[in-house]
């Protein structure tokens, strides 16, 4: 499947005007633009300095246009989505061909899937949908059924042929789930499309997942307030930050609550139950896909298996809260607060 010609054709159209309005504007002074927009569930709030009302115009036209044409792509929630149609080939023995869209998404979520012995996995689906539907109608999900929809989750069931881009699904009823790494890729292709137009100094916040570019002009970086959690009795912390990715997981309205338990949204892939004692977890990184993935990932694994699996990638910074009951953990990477200045690679 190939990305569609409308596509192309729009957005070669912009980079030819953009090319045209560049040229008039270069060494004019920086102004910021902001921009908030509904997408994929969340609102995206989109910043960046440009040198002119007219190219700020077209470049977040792109931007926009662009996430709209991931969401098409990505989105488990839309029936004709090329992820859902991949879905649907499940355990018919067939291969695929994807679009390099969905060939990165699915070869990045199989990486951070075997860098987190599985905690990340995008074959959640089928226990996803389960915990959504009784979430939904207010009952909890029986043992059979955690059972019957595990058997078709596991990563190492997605088989990708890298030369051609083609994709096996060898399990019936598997269902692909980008929900947990989707809006920070999203946010990095944003940043992707402000490159092609200059538009370095820039900041996408898709709805808790960070992709930060260049700092501001004349700053050291973006400031990033993570707010303070109520429950577990941390302060608020302003970080600023440059060329990186920040998410943040599991701070959110969707949990399913069953004598007085909550199960959040975010599932165990080895027990197919939603998490029982995660609060929040903030991961950053050097883009906004790996802080989206490790974001969830780290909220699966916890504070005990979380601190294990952050020796093996030092270089991020991870802040967990954790609650079970009135007794509440977190913990900090040492490095979190180094990092505040913000030029991680
Ligand atoms: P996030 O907010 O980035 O942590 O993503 C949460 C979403 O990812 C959920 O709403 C599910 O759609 C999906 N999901 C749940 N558990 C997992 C998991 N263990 N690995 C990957 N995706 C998951
Ligand atoms: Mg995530």
């Amino acid at each position: 499947m190939k990305e569609s010609k409308r596509f192309h054709k729009v957005f070669n159209f912009s980079a030819i005007l953009s090319i045209a309005i560049l040229a008039a504007h270069v060494g004019a002074a920086q102004k910021r633009y902001d921009y908030a927009r509904p997408l994929m569930g969340s609102v995206f709030n989109l910043s960046f300095y440009a040198p002119s009302d007219s190219l700020a115009q077209v470049a977040s036209d792109s931007v926009f246009a662009r996430i709209n044409y991931l969401n098409g792509i990505l989105s488990d929630y839309l029936d004709g989505s090329e992820v859902n149609r991949l879905s649907a080939s499940a355990g018919q023995g067939q291969w695929v061909y994807v679009s390099d869209v969905l060939y990165n998404v699915l070869a990045q979520s199989q990486y951070f899937s075997a860098k987190t012995s599985g905690a990340f996995d995008c074959t959640m689906g089928p226990v996803v949908q389960l915990w959504r539907r009784a979430t939904r109608r207010g009952y909890f999900p029986e043992k059979q059924q955690i059972k019957w929809a595990r058997k078709a989750v596991g990563y190492r069931l997605v088989k990708i042929d890298h030369q051609q881009k083609r994709v096996q699904l060898k399990q019936k009823n598997m269902r692909l789930d980008f929900g947990a790494i989707g809006k920070g890729y999203a946010a990095d292709q944003a940043l992707e499309v402000l490159r092609h137009y200059h538009i370095l100094s820039a900041f996408l916040d898709a709805g808790g997942d960070l992709a930060i570019g260049n700092a501001p002009p004349q700053q050291t970086g973006w400031r990033v307030e993570v707010s303070n959690d109520k429950q577990a009795n941390t302060a608020p912390q302003t970080l600023i930050l440059k060329n990186c990715g920040v998410a943040t997981s599991g701070h959110t309205y969707r949990y399913l609550e069953h004598h007085g338990q909550r199960y959040s949204h975010i599932a165990d892939p080895r027990t197919g139950v939603g998490l029982r004692t995660h609060v929040r977890t903030t991961v950053i990184a050097s883009n906004g896909t790996a802080a989206d993935a490790l974001a969830t990932a780290f909220s699966v694994l916890g504070v005990k298996k979380g601190q294990k699996m952050w020796q093996k990638m030092p270089q991020i910074g991870v802040w967990l809260i954790e609650t079970n009951g009135q007794k509440n953990q977190h913990w900090k990477s040492p490095n979190f607060d180094l990092l505040f200045s913000g030029n991680i690679q």
